[in-house]
């Protein structure tokens, strides 16, 4: 009998646990969460603020009992304060008790996930002890959200990534005065290029939403004159402003939660847990263990537009690889195909998506590509409406490789990031998708598809 440890249970610890069990049904699976739940889906957030979720519950896909049903051992509450890695030994606090005891595993899977990144900001600590600035990642936070977006007038969103503009996005619309702050200069910046956050920034305004660029939040003070919860609200200093509110958010983007591995695993910079092609950890000094699993936000993914390892925290990398453990957990048996990143948003009435690098991601990782832009309607202009498509193709001028691609409409366009994530991930050149069999159809699309388009424009660029 093999007894298998998952420490953490969001989306990745719940896809392990569930592929494990349906692979080994007689194993014993102990699966150890802090929260009192599993399985949420953070994305649904925003749209919950906005009043776009039907039921809260529905934000979760399964739950303790449903993995007790399958098989596992859950130990929901329980704080797993270290591990013994080589000696394959764990110690789990249980909150309700605080009852400490040791468990001991053959097999040990770490999806402890991410935790907001917290700058050393002057008066962040007391801003977010006395809840004038709020996280937003997990359930909990979605309620303290949810709960002073009924009262606020005023909010700042610290964070212009997808979601502080998410956030930003919806309070506006529920009557908030929202202010959208970020240190670097456009909205969306390690999402799209300028062709495409440049519209996103003119419907933040025509929105009402201020917005704060290239201005870093130096400090956080307490306001007075606000209805905060606290009766204080926030003010948020920057190096070119400072923005009083009923509420802050800080949406500064997500670190892995590894430290009880530090020292036992291999890392990347950042902490990320290394992962190889079958989701197995390593020893810091390089030595793969074949019992020691990690997967989602506590590790790197393969990022295929450069071929290298990378931390881009997705519910998708998270579902993809904890399948994956359960695939992998006897021994290697199905590789990893990696990951281009492929991701979409809606902002008011523009649907987003991309895969893959930006040409701003590109100079960041001191590469070099070209990038194609194209703006062409949707559907030819003989039909009674129409409207256009901004697609931007980023390739390597060398191998003529697709790296990555970004789209924008006012129609539900987010369907073509999918498209050349699949030709990414493939390796397809511009000439592949250029010459690539896309449909023709008036309801739906050009005689030439945006998508080839757009590869076509690139072909004779280069
Ligand atoms: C607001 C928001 C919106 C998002 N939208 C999208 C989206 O639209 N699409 C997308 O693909 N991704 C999205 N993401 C990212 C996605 O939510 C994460 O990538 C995903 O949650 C990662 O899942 P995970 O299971 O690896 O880690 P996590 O979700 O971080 O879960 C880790 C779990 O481990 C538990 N844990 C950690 N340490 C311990 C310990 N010592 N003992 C016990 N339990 C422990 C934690 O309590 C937690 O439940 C969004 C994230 C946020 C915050």
């Amino acid at each position: 009998m093999t007894t298998v440890a998952i420490v953490g249970c969001t989306h990745a610890g719940t896809f392990a646990a569930t592929s494990i069990l349906q692979h080994h049904p007689d194993w014993t699976v102990h699966v150890f969460e802090r929260n009192d739940s599993l399985s949420f889906l953070s994305c649904g957030i925003a749209l919950w603020v906005g009043d776009h979720v039907s039921d809260p519950k529905r934000m979760f896909y399964s739950s303790p009992a449903a993995l007790a049903e399958a098989g596992a051992t859950m130990h929901m509450r329980h704080d797993v304060l270290g591990v013994d890695v080589t000696g394959k030994t764990l110690t789990a606090k249980d909150l309700e008790t605080g009852e400490t005891t040791d468990y001991a595993f053959d097999k040990l899977v770490v999806t402890t996930g991410s935790a907001p990144v917290i700058p050393p900001i002057d008066g962040l600590d007391a801003a977010l002890e006395n809840g004038a600035v709020m996280l937003c990642k997990n359930w909990g936070h979605a309620l303290a959200i949810k709960e002073r977006a009924k009262s606020a007038k005023t909010a700042v969103v610290i964070g212009a990534g997808y979601i502080g503009a998410e956030l930003a996005e919806q309070f506006s619309d529920i009557g908030v005065k929202t202010t959208l702050v970020d240190a670097l200069p456009r909205v969306l910046a390690n999402n799209f290029d300028a062709a495409i956050s440049d519209q996103v920034e003119q419907a933040f305004s025509d929105h009402g939403v201020t917005l704060a660029l290239g201005q870093k939040v130096v400090a956080f003070r307490p306001a007075s004159g606000s209805d905060g919860a606290d009766g204080s609200g926030v003010t948020v200093v920057t190096e070119r402003g400072e923005y009083t509110a009923d509420v802050a958010i800080l949406g500064a983007g997500f670190r892995p939660n590894t430290a009880l591995f530090a020292d036992q695993l291999a890392t990347i910079g950042n902490g990320a847990i290394i992962v190889d092609d079958y989701m197995r950890a390593s020893l810091t000094d390089g030595t793969v263990l074949n019992d020691v699993f990690a997967a989602g936000d506590s590790a790197t993914v393969h990022y295929n537009p450069t071929g290298k390892d990378d931390y881009i925290p997705l519910a998708t990398n998270a579902v993809r690889q904890g399948l994956l453990v359960g695939e992998n957990i006897v021994a290697p048996t199905k590789r990893y195909l990696g990951t281009q990143a492929t991701s979409a948003v809606q902002l008011y009435d523009l649907a987003m998506s991309a895969t893959g690098l930006t040409l701003g991601g590109v100079e960041r990782r001191g590469l070099t590509a070209r990038s194609t832009t194209l703006v062409q309607d949707y559907r030819p202009d003989f039909m009674l409406t129409t409207t256009p498509v901004t697609a931007t193709l980023v390739w390597d001028p060398d191998t003529r490789r697709i790296l990555g691609a970004q789209f924008l409409s006012k129609h539900d366009i987010s369907q073509a990031a999918n498209v050349v994530s699949v030709a990414i991930q493939a390796g397809f050149t511009i000439d592949d998708l250029a010459g690539a069999d896309l449909f023709f159809q008036p309801n739906f699309s050009q005689p030439v598809n945006f998508v080839g388009a757009v590869a076509i424009q690139a072909v004779a660029e280069s």
